[in-house]
């Protein structure tokens, strides 16, 4: 066998919730391979600090209950059925999650239970504000202690391997032997997270620039909901630095409040997260001002901390003492509700592939995601498709004739971080909180120029990432000028109200 080529029963590509959680359960039933980007623990599974929401309080909770806010924050576009197995597997797998040694907050035997934003049940696990790490490292542990799959870091998945409209495998640059790899699989699952980094000002970790959706896209398959960009309220804003550190919606859940210039609240802060992130950009245009002020005094000093120590150090680190004053906060693009079509099992439109987490679109998230929805969507469908994918574990493993040899890389580094740039702002200044017409299709245009730079043929990862984020963001573009009304994450300044006559429907699309 030649030595850039591997084989396996299930190549999973993605090392979040998404990814662990599949390649764990899959690797019961056959070899799994899993390939990240970076490091292990690179994710933005890491990142999540609010927490993730089951109703695990039998009491006063219920699955239907959890369905029914899921159901009205996703503005009428949420597939009810999908919803159902979320709510319900979500139970289960979370308990899972603490049998496996996942260790989140408690009030003497029972856990603490937040509140979040348009939630109407105390539903939300938490570990301080850190949940997504303890959950990460949770799942990395045991599924590195117990070697039960075998990871490749630092490798980036480039293309899918077709073999008779199949799925089977993907190509991939080592980029630390900067060499090409080949992975054939039975099955192979996309788990490569959101695309946040396509928008100059977003929360997410660098790489989340919508790999694993320009893959599918590439290879024909279906893409959902492109036009629902989440952007969340509370992003700290520090002078001189483009990166936005995230403040939790659970902060607004504990008390905190937000104020103008005048100290004087303006919008529910626990109402849906589109609601109060248009009303704080509309203030800040009111004001003129890059910033609104996070006041968490109602939380209490002594809580602000014990609850909040993530935050109330990072805020710290730039002079800011939250329990003193508020932080400068403005919105930030922070969850895709979009992705890869699949149905509740995790299938995407070609066989073969699956895709599950924020890469994925099962349609739970609707126009607008529920505040920690997101980790329990990785973990149920990741679990799922790996369920599903075993099926595909006895089949005979295919081989396409040939893989093309890559083209060298084109451009150097600083041209591409110039392109980057360029995406980023076109997509914060024309597809961002606020949308029209004519922005959208000037986006469109600006995109088309970045192309004639790019080319189409990637020669290097770093190459490949900017083209991903172009494809990206051009099919967001599309589909929010496709739309002509505004629901939920997506608002159309020319089309703003909900329009359930002619667009309580997904646009779906593929190169096909
Ligand atoms: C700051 C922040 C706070 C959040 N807080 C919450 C919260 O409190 N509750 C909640 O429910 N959600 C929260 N979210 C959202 C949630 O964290 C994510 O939606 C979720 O973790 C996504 O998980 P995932 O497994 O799909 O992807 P990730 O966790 O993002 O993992 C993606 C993986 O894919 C790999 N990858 C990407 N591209 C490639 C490639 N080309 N080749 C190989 N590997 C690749 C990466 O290396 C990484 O391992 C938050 C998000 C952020 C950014």
């Amino acid at each position: 066998m030649p030595e850039n080529l591997y084989q396996c029963d299930f190549l999973v590509i993605g090392g979040g919730i998404a990814g662990l959680s599949a390649a764990i359960e899959a690797s019961y039933h056959g070899k799994v391979i899993l390939l990240t980007k970076g490091k292990t623990g690179e994710t933005a599974t890491e990142y999540a600090q609010g927490g993730i929401a089951a109703a695990i309080d039998e009491e006063k909770d219920s699955p239907l209950y959890h369905l029914k806010d899921t159901l009205a924050a996703g503005a009428g576009l949420c597939d009810k059925h999908a919803v159902e197995v979320l709510v319900n597997d979500g139970v289960k797998r979370v308990k899972e999650l603490i049998r496996t040694g996942a260790r989140f907050d408690k009030q003497g035997k029972d856990f603490e239970l937040a509140m979040e934003g348009a939630h109407q049940h105390r539903r939300i696990l938490h570990a301080g504000d850190a949940t997504g790490a303890e959950i990460e490292k949770t799942l990395a542990a045991k599924l590195l202690k117990e070697k039960l799959v075998e990871v490749k870091n630092f490798v980036f998945g480039k293309d899918l391997v077709l073999k008779d409209g199949k799925c089977v495998g993907a190509t991939a640059f080592d980029t630390k032997n900067e060499s090409e790899l080949v992975f054939l699989a039975k099955a192979t699952l996309l788990a490569t997270g959101g695309l946040g980094q396509v928008f100059l000002y977003n929360t997410n970790p660098s790489f989340a620039t919508g790999d694993g959706i320009a893959m599918a896209y590439r290879a024909g398959a279906q893409v959902t909901d492109m036009e629902f960009v989440q952007f969340h309220p509370t992003a700290l804003v520090i002078k001189n630095i483009q990166e936005r550190f995230l403040i939790s919606e659970a902060v607004r859940g504990e008390g905190a409040v937000l104020l103008n210039s005048k100290g004087k609240r303006f919008v529910n802060e626990l109402a849906p997260r589109d609601i109060v992130a248009r009303a704080i950009f509309n203030e800040m245009k009111k004001e003129k001002s890059d910033h609104i002020d996070l006041d968490f005094s109602p939380i209490g000093k002594s809580k602000i901390k014990e609850r909040f120590p993530t935050i109330y150090l990072e805020c710290s680190k730039y002079g800011i003492d939250v329990s003193q004053q508020p932080a400068p906060i403005s919105p930030a693009a922070h969850y895709f509700m979009g992705g890869i079509k699949i149905d509740v099992n995790g299938r995407s439109s070609i066989a073969g592939l699956y895709a599950a987490g924020e890469a994925s679109s099962a349609g739970i998230h609707g126009a607008n995601r529920l505040a920690s929805n997101s980790l329990l969507d990785g973990l149920v469908f990741g679990y799922r498709s790996a369920v599903d994918a075993a099926k595909h574990f006895k089949d005979n493993l295919s081989a396409p004739a040939d893989q093309r040899l890559r083209p060298r890389p084109r451009l150097r580094s600083e041209e591409l971080v110039k392109l980057k740039d360029s995406i980023k702002r076109t997509m914060w200044n024309k597809v961002g909180i606020i949308r029209s017409k004519g922005s959208l299709s000037k986006a469109l245009e600006e995109l088309s120029t970045i192309e004639k730079k790019l080319g189409r043929e990637a020669g290097s990862a770093d190459e490949q990432e900017v083209l991903n984020m172009l494809l990206v963001a051009r099919l967001i573009s599309r589909a929010a000028l496709d739309r002509t009304e505004s629901r939920g994450a997506h608002y159309r300044q020319d089309y703003p109200e909900q329009d359930d006559k002619n667009w309580k429907k997904h646009l779906v699309y593929s190169i096909k």
